[in-house]
């Protein structure tokens, strides 16, 4: 495996390695859900790049850009035993030189949900995604459902700026009690872990609900809601049942629909979903 600091170093590189070429991009910190990305990577390609970057153009001014936690030389040791090819590792000057000053806006898509309530955030996994895309130029790019909107972002920005990967979508890896894994949980201390699995639990009860033939989508949320805030130390930043596609929210869910929330636990804002039917 091959840690790799510079663009010019990764094009020459990329010129030589074997085709296809897969990419992982990450903000590191790795835990099975990334490693279930490079998995399904190493299956699908001949050389298999992960990325490792903290971006700060997708972190708000108050958010948690300054203690989002780090361990290069634990990642390292994953990818490498998860058979990754190259790492691209890249200082922030390098990804922003002084003077950079080019940022891609996708539209819709990314106004809505964590748009709404990031603003921003979107600009900054467009801008850098185009970048690694264009940089690593991958056959096939690899993302988590854990993240739903950032993936439907990113295939408007494919599509559209024709950067040419196939993104592929990999479900939601969690803990035994249903906890989606995060690089954030590690902010959690033990009563915050316990109220997180009222995301998850409230995923289910919408599931619940909807297999027993409520399809009225306010009221699932409202039972959601119910759930979540019966443990005191949450608090409610969304919870959206809308269309798959468009994100645009259902009164009755008649279509694929994506039920998604992003929640408080204490200081940690944590996110979750799921695809109903
Ligand atoms: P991050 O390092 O948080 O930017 O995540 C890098 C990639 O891993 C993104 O495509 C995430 O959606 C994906 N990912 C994060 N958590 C999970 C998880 N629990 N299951 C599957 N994929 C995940």
């Amino acid at each position: 495996m091959r840690v790799i600091e510079t663009v010019s170093d990764f094009r020459v590189a990329e010129r030589k390695a074997p085709r296809p070429l897969g990419l992982v991009p990450t903000m590191g910190y790795l835990h099975e859900g990334h490693m279930s990305l490079a998995h399904r990577a190493r299956a699908d390609n001949a050389t298999v790049s992960a990325s490792i970057f903290v971006n700060p153009t997708q972190f708000g001014p108050n958010e948690d850009l300054s203690t989002y936690p780090r361990d290069m030389e634990g990642d390292l040791t994953k990818l490498e035993e998860a058979g990754v090819d190259l790492v691209f590792a890249p200082q922030l000057q390098e990804v922003y030189p002084p003077g950079f000053d080019t940022h891609v806006d996708v539209g819709e898509i990314a106004t809505k949900l964590e748009g709404a309530s990031r603003p921003d955030h979107f600009r900054g996994v467009a801008t850098v995604v185009c970048k690694l895309l264009t940089i690593v130029r991958p056959d096939n790019v690899y993302f988590g459902q854990k993240d739903a909107q950032q993936t439907l972002v990113i295939k408007r920005l494919n599509a559209d700026l024709n950067l040419g990967a196939e993104v592929v979508v990999m479900p939601t890896i969690r803990d035994s009690d249903g906890l989606a894994l995060s690089s954030r949980n590690a902010y959690l201390d033990d009563g915050d872990r316990k109220a997180a699995l009222t995301l998850s639990r409230s995923l289910d009860l919408a599931r619940q609900l909807y297999d027993s033939e409520n399809h009225d989508a306010e009221k699932i949320r409202a039972q959601m809601r119910n759930l979540i805030e019966s443990e005191p130390r949450t608090s409610v930043d969304y919870i959206s049942i809308a269309d798959i596609e468009t994100l645009d929210e259902l009164d009755i869910i008649d279509r694929p629909a994506l039920v998604s929330l992003a929640v408080r636990v204490g200081d940690v804002r944590l996110i979750d979903n799921t695809l109903l039917p």
